[in-house]
């Protein structure tokens, strides 16, 4: 990497996630941030190039906190559309049944594009569907990611509660849980890096309480404790989920998870939104993450996460488009916009701005996903760095273009740097070409879905 200074120039505005001022841009040296240059000011470091950003906004790499890559393959399927949770899954696991290695590698690709180009730096994913001959997903994964030059958390998923034990899942696409186990060690010794500027990390990520048994989700969480890695499951998504978890185990999803031992700083749940009260504190106290996936949520007619609350009772809230079945796309800076709307009808329009969802795609996702390099734009960070270009017709005459890229919606980057590299200029990737890895794409979709659907 080339010890080379950078200057990103005079940006129209520029969201740092902090109180230091980058009104005339920021410099870069290697893969780090070394300067923010404050507004009226020239760099103090020697400058070996400039980038003129008088048209563009500047933020951190936005940072995705839960999807499912796979999903990309069953976008609006027939048999799922207009469904809530229980009965979309119950379709769409006859489908996911039939997922192969080729169909993963692509869907990963695809997904982690899409996502980079909407700004995204650093993805997360939870994988949880493991059917015969697809052992191997997760290393799947990680080498498609290579391709792109994304930083991701990627989840080692699990099911171990089919139909025929009074689970919803067939019985076609759950792992016996020493088969999970042994799998989740692999993984974690093969892949997690625990360096600041880690490109691939590893967590450990039971699908749901209706998906596994009380003890696989007791020994994920030894396991993770044992190895210093983080925990990840759905919850609170539905009351669906509260009646089954009460008609299950007699007591409430929470009160489940408790006993469960994952009460503690180590998890971070997606979605989080039937919550009482107590259990907001209890959550907060524990300083559990959330995974905010407004999109998903009004699709499913899942309901509001009440993030505010949690954020006060002590929750760091990342935000997240959850996966393509249920989104069903995967853009995190119109997810940004998403959460303003959703979240203005539950806490108002002073409270909720745009800095408020920026923050929860950057800094907020960093501390859930607990990557203090990322998410903020400040010396020593990661250059990890979104330029949003304004020229573009829903953007002419704004007055405030920070605002403006989240109100006026923003979806498409024009250029990603991720750990001081440029992975996408003038809206492209510089690896991959797009029309070639969507026509494979949807090809393995068609084949995908036509075993159920003919
Ligand atoms: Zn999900």
């Amino acid at each position: 990497m080339s010890n080379k200074t950078l200057w990103l120039k005079s940006p129209a505005a520029v969201f740092t996630g902090n109180d230091l001022n980058a009104a005339n841009g920021l410099v870069i040296q290697g893969t780090k941030i070394l300067e923010l240059v404050p507004s009226g000011q020239a760099p103090v470091n020697h400058i070996d190039s400039y980038i003129d950003c008088s048209n563009m906004v500047l933020t951190p790499g936005l940072i995705n906190t839960h999807h499912h890559f796979y999903q990309t393959l069953t976008r609006c399927v027939p048999g799922a559309i207009n469904k809530p949770l229980f009965p979309w899954l119950k379709f769409l696991y006859k489908v996911w049944a039939h997922l192969d290695e080729d169909m993963i590698y692509s869907a990963t690709r695809l997904a982690a594009l899409e996502l980079m180009l909407s700004g995204t730096s650093c993805v997360a994913d939870h994988h949880y569907v493991f059917p015969k001959g697809l052992e191997n997903a997760i290393d799947i994964q990680v080498a498609a990611l290579e391709t792109l030059g994304c930083r991701a958390t990627l989840t080692r998923g699990s099911m171990s509660l089919g139909e025929s034990s009074g689970g919803l899942p067939p019985d076609s696409v759950i792992q016996t849980e020493d088969t999970i186990l042994e799998d989740s060690q692999r993984l974690i010794s093969r892949y997690h890096n625990r360096a600041d500027d880690a490109f691939i990390q590893i967590a450990l990520a039971p699908c749901s309480p209706f998906s596994v048994s009380t003890e696989l989700m007791k020994n994920t969480a030894k396991l993770a404790s044992h190895n210093d890695v983080l925990l990840h499951t759905h919850l609170a998504e539905t009351e669906d989920e509260n009646n089954f978890c009460l008609r299950e185990y007699g007591m409430r999803p929470l009160d489940y998870l408790e006993s469960c031992d994952w009460l503690n700083n180590r998890t971070w749940l997606a979605h989080g939104i039937h919550f009482s009260e107590q259990e907001i504190q209890r959550l907060g106290k524990a300083k559990v993450g959330i995974a905010h996936c407004p999109s998903s949520n009004m699709l499913l007619a899942s309901g509001i996460c009440p993030t505010i609350d949690l954020e006060k009772a002590g929750c760091n809230i990342g935000l997240a488009v959850d996966g393509s079945a249920s989104n069903d796309c995967s853009n995190m800076i119109q997810e940004a916009r998403q959460s303003l709307l959703q979240q203005r009808l539950r806490y108002g329009a002073e409270v909720i701005t745009a800095e408020k969802v920026l923050g929860y795609a950057t800094k907020g996702s960093a501390a859930v996903l607990k990557r203090p390099a990322l998410g903020q734009l400040k010396p020593q960070q990661q250059a990890d760095i979104a330029l949003f270009s304004l020229d573009e017709l829903r953007f002419s005459g704004v007055g405030s273009p920070l605002d403006a890229l989240v109100t006026c919606g923003a979806y498409k980057v024009n250029k990603l740097m991720v750990a001081g590299k440029w992975q996408i200029e003038d809206e492209q990737h510089i690896n991959v070409e797009i029309a070639q890895l969507m026509s494979e794409h949807q090809d393995l979709a068609r084949k995908l879905q036509s075993k159920v659907l003919g």
